[in-house]
């Protein structure tokens, strides 16, 4: 992005849009597994609608570099999403999920809230050691 558009923050920008985007998985994460309600599915942030919209506004506003960033690094990480995480195939579409009360079994295949929280223990040990530490608070209360 920084040669293709001569803006050395275009890589940057580029590169936060594609990463901060799984932030929105952290509220089903939470409601799933510490909360241990129905595996939700809503990721927000998540969305071809969104990459629409997004491509609308840098047209309308003639192709700013770093809307044009933004655009790639979110297009590239909900390509790269959809493409590996086997959901179904409108499942990255938010008003496909909305649609399906955001339902985690609804819009993905079986057992996709077991491998949500296997990736979590290898890449965010952090939120797994929240998680457990919520679920021990809870149990230490209940007695
Ligand atoms: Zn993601």
């Amino acid at each position: 992005m920084w040669a293709a558009t001569g803006e050395p923050w275009a890589l940057p920008v580029t590169v936060g849009a594609g990463v901060l985007v799984d932030i929105d998985h952290g509220p089903d994460l939470w409601w799933t597994f510490a909360l241990r309600r129905t595996p939700a599915a809503s990721f927000v942030l998540h969305a071809w609608e969104w990459l629409l919209g997004l491509s609308v506004l840098a047209f309308v506003l003639g192709f700013p570099w770093w809307l044009v960033a933004v655009c790639v690094g979110y297009g590239l990480h909900v390509s790269t999403d959809h493409l590996f995480n086997r959901g179904r195939p409108l499942a990255y579409f938010f008003f496909y999920r909305a649609l399906h009360g955001f339902r985690m079994a609804r819009v993905f295949t079986e057992g996709s809230a077991d491998r949500a929280y296997v990736t979590l223990e290898k890449e965010v040990p952090i939120a797994v050691w929240l998680i457990d530490w919520w679920k021990a608070r809870k149990a230490r209360k209940a007695l």
